[in-house]
């Protein structure tokens, strides 16, 4: 593939297309399409454009990216308490990177559009029948007699985002973000004691901080987050991302916008935008941050095609099926101007270098799968833990620095072994709510915080 073949946002229609979705009906398909083409961005070009200079920090390993959130969301899920459990989550997770490792964190949520998964197999068999796979909520249902794909899905797809979208920011604008309420996160589900001592110690220190710079009077003015100018000390950011897969969804959510102006970037802008100020640069307006999966980044593939044109910043999974050649020719055609920020790969694994500037993450949980003796999908704690330590240890013998890490994690569940509370075999049926994959609880996330909080303290 030329990376100066001209592009558009249909231009990956002429690719062979992995991990496609047959629909019964093209036509029906085509009237939903039209529909959410005429629907209203989610996220803003100025966000993403935020958004990417905050990641060519994490490249000078000036900040960490934190990228978690469901493996798969679900549209009953879509409800406040599960929404404000993730964001809480994710800010105590951050708010221990921030403290520990005095490192200021980016975070992005596998949020407000994770609804589609790839699979191994098209079909899967259950009891005596092969039933098509479940492909997550916007393509078909859960149930084996809901498994034919339906457009309509699309579009409550698209509503769905809207809405934990719009909890999401309200959030984050109503105080429950704040530093200065962490205690608010809820540590329920902490049920060993040291880690909510050590928590509750940061939390402390964290309330004498800040009332220390109110007394001093640096409350207000330009925020110690990312890219200044925001408002108040105490403030976060926050951004959303799915995996880039339904390439008829994503299609009809990228939108032609000029380059935003300065007062609009409210972030320095990167001295090789001026490339960019031309009539229109596309945008993926249904989150901030897209990811190709590891099942889907044929080099001459649609989705390479796709992901080469939109100006987002994107995530590149790489795991063991991977060439080292090949991750360098999907580089070059996805970052042919080698600009920061704008690539994240995500390993399974360690890896080489390539010349490239990238932002190294790691998932330490998509390449550790096993199954229980009862039968159940599982993940090991411990393996987890060696995944990421490995990781970490890889990247300093190379003179490289890791600059996050990609977890699934979910609030209360018993879907991994391990970690300080000790989930066995026998727990894991408890609160196992993976429908398709599995995550870290709140209690097992904390432990990898501090973990790399300590890592980074060294
Ligand atoms: C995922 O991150 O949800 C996922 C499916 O990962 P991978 O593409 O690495 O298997």
């Amino acid at each position: 593939m030329s990376t100066t073949e001209s592009w558009f946002p249909s231009s990956w229609r002429s690719k062979s297309i992995a991990q496609d979705v047959e629909y019964p009906d093209p036509k029906h398909l085509s009237k939903v399409l039209a529909k959410i083409g005429t629907l209203p961005p989610l996220v803003t070009p100025s966000e993403i454009e935020r958004l990417r200079y905050q990641l060519g920090i994490v490249q000078r390993s000036e900040a960490f990216l934190l990228h978690a959130g469901d493996c798969a969301e679900s549209f009953d899920a879509c409800t406040h308490e599960n929404i404000s459990a993730k964001i809480g989550l994710i800010l105590s997770f951050s708010l221990i990177l921030i403290w520990g490792a005095r490192l200021p964190v980016v975070r992005i949520g596998r949020i407000a559009s994770q609804y589609a998964k790839p699979r191994s197999s098209k079909t899967e068999k259950i009891g005596d029948e092969e039933v098509l796979s479940f492909r997550g909520d916007n393509v078909n249902g859960l149930d084996p007699n809901d498994r034919t794909p339906d457009p309509e899905r699309l579009l409550s797809a698209y509503f769905h985002s809207t809405t934990t979208l719009n909890h999401v920011r309200s959030l984050l604008t109503s105080g429950f973000a704040s530093l200065h309420h962490p205690s608010d996160w809820s540590l329920n589900h902490v049920r060993s004691h040291s880690l909510r001592k050590e928590f509750e110690h940061i939390v402390d220190g964290l309330s004498d901080a800040l009332d220390f710079s109110r007394t001093i009077g640096v409350d207000s003015g330009p925020s110690f987050e990312l890219g200044g100018g925001r408002g108040t000390v105490g403030e976060v950011d926050f951004y959303t991302s799915h995996e880039g897969l339904m390439l008829e969804y994503e299609q009809a959510l990228t939108r032609a916008f000029p380059f935003p102006s300065a007062a609009q970037l409210k972030a320095p802008a990167d001295p090789k935008a001026a490339h960019i100020q031309r009539p229109k640069t596309f945008y993926n307006t249904s989150a901030h941050f897209l990811w190709i999966g590891d099942r889907t980044q044929q080099l001459t593939g649609a989705h390479i095609e796709y992901f080469r044109g939109i100006r987002n910043p994107i995530g590149v999974k790489v795991g063991p099926s991977m060439g080292r050649d090949e991750l360098v020719r999907l580089l070059d055609i996805v970052n042919p101007l080698k600009e920061a920020g704008r690539v994240t790969l995500i390993t399974r694994y360690g890896a080489g270098k390539s010349g490239h500037p990238v932002i190294w993450i790691c998932d330490p949980m998509h390449g550790n799968t096993l199954t229980s003796a009862s039968g159940l999908k599982t993940r090991n704690f411990g393996t987890i833990i060696r995944e990421l330590t490995l990781c970490l240890k890889i990247h300093a013998a190379c003179n490289s620095c890791l600059g996050g890490v990609s977890l699934s994690k979910g609030f209360s569940v018993t879907e991994c072994l391990g970690g300080s509370m000790e989930l066995s075999e026998e727990q894991l049926g408890l609160r196992y709510q993976s429908f398709c994959d599995l995550r870290l609880n709140f209690e097992q996330s904390l432990d990898v915080a501090f973990l790399i909080s300590n890592y980074f303290k060294k």
